[in-house]
């Protein structure tokens, strides 16, 4: 049959502790990656520490039918200070994916070796030359805007300890 479905999407997270929680299963990959996006919207609701698409070839038997696509941590975001940040370890991206934020830090595909950085409510766009000068601009317009609102929703987490935690992530890609 040539509509025979051969391989499927399947999106997941992690949550502390280890549990994991299933999305579902979907025959294409932009099902899979809605339905991720959409549940990490309220990442910040639980406690998650990260999540993946994975495909699974169907009838192979063994690691050789999983194909990791896409694994992503979760961190408290610089801007709102949601945990709703989540950092694409194998494209050196990060994404804020809650309401009304969109923070986000991606290497430059124009200029190899810059970080972009930017927060659409604002278009604050701004260039650094790694990924400590992205995370600080990103907190400095989160200071501002907590500031302005008098509010401190940033969670116990210290900017630097932040920036360190980013940075060994980035480099630790062994783990996967
Ligand atoms: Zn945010």
């Amino acid at each position: 049959m040539a509509d025979e479905i051969q391989r499927v999407f399947v999106p997941s997270a992690i949550e502390e502790g280890g549990g994991s929680i299933a999305l579902g299963c979907f025959s294409s990959e932009e099902t899979a990656w809605q339905v991720l996006r959409s549940f990490l919207q309220k990442s910040d609701q639980m406690l998650l520490v990260s999540s993946s698409v994975v495909v699974w070839d169907i009838d192979v038997i063994g690691e050789n039918g999983i194909t990791v696509l896409s694994t992503m941590e979760c961190k408290d975001c610089p801007v709102c200070g949601r945990r709703t940040f989540w950092l694409d370890l194998d494209n050196f991206s990060a994404l804020c994916h809650g309401d009304a934020c969109a923070a986000w830090i991606e290497e430059s595909t124009v200029e190899p070796g810059v970080i972009d950085c930017g927060w659409p409510p604002v278009r604050f766009l701004k260039q650094a030359k790694d990924i400590q000068e992205a995370f600080s601009e990103l907190f400095k317009i989160g200071d501002k805007m907590r500031a302005v609102s008098r509010v401190n929703s940033l969670g116990e987490q210290q900017p630097q300890a932040m920036m360190d935690e980013f940075e060994s992530a980035t480099k630790s890609d062994s783990k996967y």
